[in-house]
């Protein structure tokens, strides 16, 4: 089963859920409540050939500025799962 990442565009909040493809994305953020999540495209993710969900889940993160909210160094490009650290 494949590990998704998200971040809530409204506190920062990142973590991974691990959910089947055909599951509905999640939206609710644990954190803040507030359904704000947005999934991150992960090296997981690019393997999976499950078709467009990327397209239609981005484009509600409009606000967000990818140059403020980069990941922590440290954290590594997918959370440690593979080796790109
Ligand atoms: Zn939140």
């Amino acid at each position: 089963m494949p590990f998704y990442e998200y971040r809530c565009a409204d506190c920062g909040h990142e973590f991974e859920a691990m959910q089947k493809m055909s599951d509905e994305p999640l939206k609710d953020c644990p954190e803040c409540g507030k359904p704000a999540l947005v999934k991150l495209i992960s090296a997981a993710g690019f393997q999976l050939k499950g078709g467009g969900w990327y397209e239609t889940d981005f484009k509600g993160s409009g606000k967000s500025s990818s140059s403020d909210k980069a990941p922590a160094e440290g954290s590594g490009c997918c959370g440690g799962s593979c080796a790109c650290q």
